[in-house]
């Protein structure tokens, strides 16, 4: 068996006897945007270097080969779980399937969990689960070439129950509470569901299963809309009613995202996906694009104007709103941004060399652990009403997200301007002195 070295890890050197695995446990995971600040927010606490350590590295990295008998072919694909604090709760974190997941990704995104359910104040930690699935690979591997979501369903259901099957008993037990991530979505989480038999092994489960949560679907967007109306009052001093927005990504976020800012009086003057954009200066017809994207699967081909990534990432908005991927803004793209605010709605789609850059041009960053929080709160009262039975309206539920990421906006604010560092870094900061004060109590360190 060979292990696919992942990105940062050293090439597998054939003088040295060691296998890729070998090579991977002695590899040192990467400077990462999370690493460095949680690094800089321990110095700035006063912590020893070996306790700093200790709260940025994961608990537990699983390494796994998932076998999945796909129409009738059994396919192999790689996936990694990673496990990286319980410190203040059970382990919580997304699914995500893609093509290109790795170990120190997934122990970023791990870590990034843990930083929001801290920054958030929930019971609970941080994990994350990547599953490499390539689906131009699938099309290729079963002979198609038309784009066909049914065919992309069975491959994300069929790889999801496999996973759930082999890790049944750690969702059983609470150890781990898994959620959707990107490409997978409520479906997927009935599948484990269905294998545990336990309504509170898993959240994001669809509407009407046992234990689901009225606003679950809509929770991160509907957070990451409150998160830009507060930059729009309170950083920018903008009146919503005709703002301009522009948002990458249109899935489980970006639509009711959208919806949102576009009910509030918002102009979404941009959209794109990960196969083209749309853009209307007088701001896009929110519900028609839904729709669209509904019948087509993207947004490209809606309207009259075509926008490429590139050109959404420059355009002349009050809020630009990434909620699609890792890393779009990045070094060599952030001189560019005319947008007044970002808001992280995906995870770390800024690198740290662009965060200086945004900085230094005075653009300010609501950073993800506080704006697509609302996925988590949402979790939050979907664990903890999963066995009650009793159905939660909506409201109850956005008025959580609003007083958890409002409130803890206010911290970060203060905190930031107290010590003059970035909203991005407060926040950090506020969640390490959070996950340290219970390991000190629970005598993990
Ligand atoms: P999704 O799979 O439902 O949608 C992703 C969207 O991004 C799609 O419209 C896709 O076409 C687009 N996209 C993919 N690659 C792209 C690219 N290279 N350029 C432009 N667009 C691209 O995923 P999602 O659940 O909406 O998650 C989006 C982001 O939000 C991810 O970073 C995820 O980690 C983060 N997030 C999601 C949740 C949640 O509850 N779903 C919670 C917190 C954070």
């Amino acid at each position: 068996m060979t292990v696919r070295a992942p990105r940062n890890c050293p090439e597998e050197d054939p003088g040295s006897g060691l296998s890729r695995m070998e090579t991977l446990l002695q590899c040192t995971g990467p400077a990462t945007r999370s690493v460095v600040l949680m690094r800089r927010a321990g110095e700035r606490l006063g912590l020893e270097r070996t306790v700093i350590d200790e709260l940025i590295s994961p608990q537990e990295i699983v390494v796994f080969r998932l076998p999945c008998k796909i129409l009738g072919r059994v396919i192999l694909f790689w996936g990694v779980m990673v496990l990286h604090s319980n410190a203040r709760g059970p382990y919580k974190g997304g699914i995500r399937l893609a093509a290109d997941v790795d170990v120190w990704e997934t122990a970023e995104l791990a870590r990034l969990m843990t930083l929001k359910t801290a920054a958030t104040d929930i019971g609970f930690g941080g994990g994350k689960t990547g599953i490499r699935v390539d689906m131009a690979e699938m099309y290729r591997t079963f002979g198609r070439t038309a784009r066909d979501r049914d065919f992309e369903k069975i491959i994300t259901l069929d790889v999801v129950e496999y996973f759930a099957s082999a890790y049944r008993d750690m969702f059983s037990k609470h150890i781990y509470i898994p959620a959707p991530d990107l490409s997978t979505g409520p479906d997927e989480m009935a599948f484990i569901y269905n294998e545990t038999g336990d309504p509170a092994s898993v959240t994001g489960k669809p509407e009407g299963t046992h234990g689901w949560l009225p606003g679950r679907r809509e929770s991160t967007g509907y957070g990451c809309a409150f998160a830009a109306l507060q930059v729009l009052e309170r950083v920018l001093h903008r009146d919503v009613q005709g703002s301009r927005i522009a948002i990458q990504g249109f899935g489980n976020v970006g639509q009711p995202l959208a919806t949102y800012l576009s009910d509030c009086g918002a102009r979404i003057v941009g959209v794109t996906d990960a196969f083209g954009g749309t853009y209307s200066e007088d701001g896009l017809d929110i519900p028609s694009l839904v729709g669209h994207a509904a019948r087509t699967g993207t947004v490209a081909g809606f309207g009259e104007t075509p926008l490429t990534q590139e050109a959404l990432l420059q355009l002349d908005v009050d809020v630009l709103i990434p909620a699609a991927v890792g890393h779009v803004i990045h070094k060599g793209n952030a001189g560019k941004i005319r947008a007044r605010a970002v808001v992280e709605a995906a995870n770390m789609p800024t690198t740290m060399d662009a965060m200086a850059i945004l900085e230094q041009r005075g653009i300010a960053v609501i950073p993800d652990i506080l704006a697509n929080a609302g996925g988590v709160i949402a979790s939050m009262e979907e664990y903890s009403h999963s066995l009650s039975a009793r159905k939660v309206a909506p409201e109850e539920v956005f008025q959580m997200i609003r007083s958890r990421i409002g409130e803890n906006l206010d911290l970060a604010m203060n905190l930031s301007s107290e010590l003059g560092i970035t909203l991005t870094e407060a926040a950090i900061q506020l969640a390490v002195e959070r996950v340290y004060q219970v390991m000190v109590r629970r005598r993990y360190i």
